[in-house]
């Protein structure tokens, strides 16, 4: 008898961790979640992939596991607006194809968990595109759908009027709703505004907004025209810093249309890219308070070699001009979130999957060079450590999620009943 009652005791005991209440606990990390107004140390817990918990202080006990992040920012998973991801092997020869990346090869490292591919495909390939790639993917993908049939298969297609079609793309909006969070329209050589016409009729079926990639800059349709009268409030200007873009005039003094647009609702979006960004634009702009709505990265193989490089080092540039740190989190965060309509991104309230990011934000002289061989020097840069999508570990640059090995059992590492390890004599 008392030794059942021992029995039973030792059980309930034993049976203490299988009951924690979170599945894993991250301490001591300072949270920047804009959206939330935290910027604080907070311990965040997690449980079934979803932020169960943020609070000051919360008991490593609760957790099955515990990881130690103090010295680190923890924000949520970055919302990437401009990517390129239409790598296929059947597209070999086209140009985005060529230039695209694999999105899970480049995410994680980085800190982003939703990348926006942008126009990569036309409503002509788009199923393809989303079946052969967007599906197949970790990293949350989402798309803006070229108004152009096949999309940025090259420039010269980019040109055919005749291919523009905007109730194909709302068509294609409409049935993949759950991805499509945009329209593009790009690279267009005319002298006319037929392509942004076109994309903006799509984004008015469809209810969703329209990103120009504003291409050749002409005198017949000036910049700061497409920003003060033809986007839409809501519709995104991306590569806003690029060369040919009006921003100061002879006194160094940000040109006012530029505000004007802002305050309309008309959305700036960085896209640094491998020819979109210069130091001598971005830097008055940041002086002067003029801050993108979002920061991207127009990330292809050209890009990611070059300047650009990737989301934290386009972070840090902005950073090192003077932005505000939570400024630069809130732009690469809930901002491009609320830009796409997806307001269940880019927060880390409780509720929400836990999709985030633990970034180091180094200390020493880093030099920063922008898309045409500009290049500033700076003090700061974040470094990503950790990023977690749906509360799985996606990245771990210092192992935190891993155990002493010497801590496991002998012979881990086999797959019981398949692999055999058979001794040298
Ligand atoms: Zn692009």
């Amino acid at each position: 008898m008392i030794r059942k009652a021992t029995l039973l005791l030792f059980c309930w005991f034993w049976t203490i961790p299988a009951l924690a209440q979170f599945d894993l606990l991250l301490k001591g990390g300072h949270l920047i979640d804009p959206k939330n107004k935290i910027n604080q140390r907070m311990d965040l817990a997690i449980l079934d992939g979803k932020v169960a918990a943020v609070a000051p202080n919360l008991e490593a006990t609760l957790a099955r596991r515990a990881i130690d992040l103090k010295g680190l920012y923890v924000t949520p998973g970055l919302v990437d607006l401009h990517t390129h991801l239409f790598n296929t092997p059947g597209l070999a020869g086209v140009w985005a194809g060529d230039s695209s990346v694999s999105a899970d090869a480049f995410s994680f490292r980085t800190g982003v968990t939703t990348m926006v591919d942008a126009g990569s495909a036309g409503w002509r390939n788009f199923e393809y595109f989303r079946h052969s790639v967007i599906d197949r993917a970790r990293t949350r993908v989402l798309a803006l759908i070229n108004i152009v049939g096949f999309g940025m298969i090259n420039d010269f297609a980019e040109q055919d009027k005749n291919d523009m079609k905007p109730e194909e793309v709302a068509r294609l909006a409409q049935k993949h709703k759950d991805i499509v969070v945009g329209v593009k329209s790009a690279h267009y050589q005319g002298t006319d505004w037929t392509s942004v016409d076109r994309a903006i009729e799509a984004g008015k079926l469809a209810r969703i907004p329209v990103m120009v990639d504003f291409g050749y800059f002409l005198p017949e349709r000036p910049y700061w025209k497409l920003v003060t009268e033809r986007l839409r409030p809501g519709d995104i200007s991306t590569h806003m810093f690029r060369g040919p873009v009006p921003y100061v005039d002879e006194t160094g003094k940000l040109y006012p249309y530029l505000r004007q647009a802002q305050a309309r609702g008309v959305k700036f979006d960085v896209g640094h890219g491998g020819g979109s960004f210069v130091m001598r634009n971005a830097f008055p702009a940041i002086q002067q308070g003029f801050y993108p709505d979002s920061i991207s990265t127009d990330l292809h193989a050209g890009s990611m070699n070059a300047g650009m490089m990737d989301m934290p080092t386009t972070m840090s540039k902005l950073l090192v001009m003077g932005m505000p740190l939570q400024e630069v989190i809130l732009r690469s965060t809930w901002n491009p979130a609320q830009i796409i309509h997806r307001p269940d991104l880019g927060h880390l309230g409780v509720g929400t999957t836990a999709d985030l990011s633990v970034w180091n934000l180094m200390e020493g002289d880093f030099g920063f060079a922008d898309a045409s061989g500009g290049k500033i020097q700076g003090n700061r840069r974040l470094f990503c450590e950790l990023t977690l999508k749906d509360g799985r570990i996606a990245w771990d640059w210092n192992a935190r999620g891993a155990v002493d090995y010497k801590t496991l059992e002998p012979m881990y590492g086999i797959r019981k009943g398949i692999d055999h390890i058979v001794r040298p004599r």
